[in-house]
């Protein structure tokens, strides 16, 4: 991995904040992973659609993401794998590879299931703690990110929308440098090896 940071945003589309975060991500010419929940981006494809037009990288975060997940017999948790790639993969036109379990637990049975389907957990280095909504300690966290960082924030919540723009701004300032596209996939293609 290079110096550069990855943003991965969780659990959206939101129709709301994830047109901000694009729009911030966009200003800065940054390229993040979204990795999505299957039922919401059927609800909105057209987010899903611009995510993907404007070079982000989409990731499988399960079809209902169940809070359960983890204790999901193996056959529900193929399930929940499975009708993500069979719904979101012909939305996206390419194979979707990258999946991070909801809540971030893993444990063999999740394993095993993304082995056989030849895909990889994206886990994250710095969790930004965004869904507690304190704006200080948010951007206090968040300006803790080092070079070769994977970040972890939700592309569903207002306080994250309302500071991505700051935080960059900011980080950018201190010499950190942000994921473009070809790092992106440069990184998904490493992971996948
Ligand atoms: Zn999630």
């Amino acid at each position: 991995m290079g110096p550069e940071v990855i943003l991965t945003f969780d659990d959206g589309p939101d129709p709301v904040q994830t047109p901000r975060i694009l729009d911030t991500l966009q200003k800065h010419g940054i390229k993040a992973i979204f990795f999505v929940i299957g039922y919401k981006a059927q609800n909105h494809p057209e987010i899903l659609q611009r995510i993907i037009s404007e070079g982000h990288s989409v990731g499988n975060h399960t079809q209902n993401h169940s809070l359960f997940f983890a204790m999901l017999h193996s056959k529900k948790i193929a399930g929940e794998i499975d009708a993500f790639s069979q719904n979101i993969e012909p939305l996206v036109s390419e194979k979707i590879t990258i999946f991070r379990p909801p809540i971030g637990y893993t444990n063999p049975k999740i394993a095993r299931a993304l082995k056989r389907r030849s895909m990889k957990i994206v886990a994250w280095s710095v969790r930004s703690y965004d869904s507690f909504k304190n704006r200080e300690s948010l951007m206090s966290r968040l300006m803790k990110t080092r070079p070769s960082s994977i970040v972890l924030l939700h592309d569903n919540l207002e306080q994250t929308a309302d500071i991505l723009d700051e935080y960059i701004t900011q980080s950018k300032a201190k010499g950190i440098i942000f994921a473009n596209q070809e790092n992106l996939k440069k990184f998904i293609h490493e992971i996948n090896k």
